[in-house]
């Protein structure tokens, strides 16, 4: 599934230049996760890359509107790079 940035985002902006699928953006308030490119990083890292440079614990969480299996991250993955 996609993750998703809650509200304890502190907008410090090391999170955008590092998701590999230019899936983050600066929101209305708070930096943002587009579902629709979010692989959790999967075809470029073993694990999301932007929980890993985040500083503020459990910002960066999975969205469960966005159910979907590592199968389907995959697909989504060949379909940003065809
Ligand atoms: S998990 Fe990876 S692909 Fe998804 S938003 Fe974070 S850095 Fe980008
Ligand atoms: S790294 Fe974390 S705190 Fe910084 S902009 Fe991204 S989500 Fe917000």
């Amino acid at each position: 599934m996609a993750l998703l940035i809650t509200k304890s985002c502190i907008n410090c902006d090391m999170c955008e230049p590092e998701c590999p699928n230019q899936a983050i953006a600066l929101g209305t308030e708070i930096y943002e996760i587009d579902p629709t490119r979010c692989t959790e990083c999967i075809g470029h890292y073993e694990a999301p890359t932007c929980q890993r440079v985040c500083p503020i614990t459990h910002t960066i969480i999975q969205d469960a509107a966005w159910q979907e299996t590592r199968e389907q991250l995959w697909e989504k993955f060949v379909m940003l790079y065809p």
